[in-house]
């Protein structure tokens, strides 16, 4: 199956039917894909478990690759319809050893190491040594083996990172922007407590989803509110891949032969990563203002992420994850260290942590027992049998 208007520059133009070419989009989008002619989507239902699995994350992380804007008709719907069937047929065939086994490292991965790559070389003539690759595992994760010069992220890191920023926009775009587009304060806070609850459930699956056996083929896909909000979470998302993947570089570069989980290089390499999205030889250094409450962000999630998974595995809840938090909040040292101005860094980083607060509350004040029901309830309404 071939989607209208893939041919370069045209697809983007499209605003009803986003595509998003750093993903699995070329790879799947093959009328003449070999894999597929002898599989069809009747045999997904009665893999393996295992072998589910792995379909079940392919194929979110294929069909991801297309987005709809809010406004999208039935049309629209019919085209993401046929894509996500396709890209069923194709996640099925890997899974079950089709002839390449994985797929490929997808394009973001390729391009975002590319650019670290041509960034730490003068410094570190080593860097090349160093190979990336991805995990096919449902968390937001990355990690290194020093001694084998290894990265590792999982693939869907990119993909929830993107999706969880995509929420996020859309609610920022719902709330706090009105008509003027302007940023309305007191309006703002009670649309926020509003909307809050959709936002905390609709993000809930996703961070859950390292603990339970959620089928992420079956999760929902979300529509953008809008061009702007879809590029600002493509944008956010390509800035926390960065951060992830250059703290990485640190591990290796600067600490091989340390024992791992120590704090103060996990601190080093932190650092290393503010540095790397702020030098000049970045190509994606854009406008720290912007970009860096992605980082904050980004670490607010981890620790959700954490705090919900003490809580499924039956440990008392720890909202605070005050280790995880620290990292996020060196954001405002290094916002002096670099010459940023932190009155500027704070008033537009405003919007964000007000969201980011709401949602905090929100699964704080579901509780326990709350976060562990709806949880359940998800995975009723959204798990098949088996
Ligand atoms: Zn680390």
């Amino acid at each position: 199956m071939t989607l209208e208007g893939d041919e370069g520059e045209e697809a983007r133009e499209i605003a009803l039917v986003m595509i998003d070419k750093s993903g699995y989009f070329d790879l799947i989008n093959s009328e003449q894909d070999p894999r597929v002619a002898y599989i069809g989507g009747s045999v997904y239902p009665n893999l393996p478990p295992r072998a589910r699995d792995f379909a079940s994350n392919l194929h979110y992380l294929f069909r991801s690759s297309v987005v709809l804007h809010e406004d999208a008709g039935d049309a629209e719907r019919e085209v993401l319809s046929r894509w996500s069937s396709h890209c069923l047929d194709v996640a099925t065939a890997y899974a079950l050893g089709g002839p390449e086994g994985s797929p490929p490292a997808p394009p973001w991965l390729v391009d975002c190491d590319a650019a670290l790559k041509n960034t730490l070389r003068e410094r570190y003539p080593d860097v090349d040594e160093v190979s990336v690759s991805c995990s096919f595992e449902r968390r937001l994760h990355a990690w290194s083996i020093p001694a084998d010069k290894k990265i590792r992220i999982s693939a869907v890191t990119r993909e929830y990172l993107r999706t969880l920023n995509l929420i996020f926009w859309n609610a920022i775009q719902a709330t706090a922007f009105g008509e003027r587009a302007e940023f309305d304060y007191r309006g703002g806070w009670d649309a926020i407590r509003e909307s809050r609850d959709r936002i905390g459930d609709a993000m809930l699956p996703y961070l859950a989803s390292p603990y339970r056996r959620l089928d992420l083929s079956l999760f929902p896909v979300w529509r953008a509110a809008s061009v702007d909000a879809y590029s600002m979470a493509v944008r956010w998302t390509m800035v926390q891949l960065t951060f992830m993947l250059a703290h990485e570089y640190a591990h290796i570069l600067l600490h091989a032969g340390h024992v791992a989980g120590n704090r103060d290089l996990e601190k080093e390499a932190d650092y290393f990563a503010y540095r790397v999205i702020a030098s000049d030889s970045f190509p994606g250094k854009s406008n720290l203002v912007v970009d860096w409450p992605s980082i904050d962000w980004y670490f607010r999630m981890l620790a959700m992420q954490s705090s919900i998974g003490r809580l499924l595995n039956d440990c008392s809840a720890d909202w605070q994850q005050d280790v995880i938090r620290r990292r996020g909040l060196e954001i405002h040292s290094m916002a002096n260290f670099l010459g940023v101005r932190r009155g500027v860094l704070a008033l537009d980083s405003l919007v964000s942590v007000t969201h980011v607060a709401a949602l905090q509350h929100f699964v704080r004040d579901l509780g326990e027992d709350g976060v562990r029901g709806r949880v359940g309830d998800f995975l009723a309404s959204r798990t098949k049998g088996g």
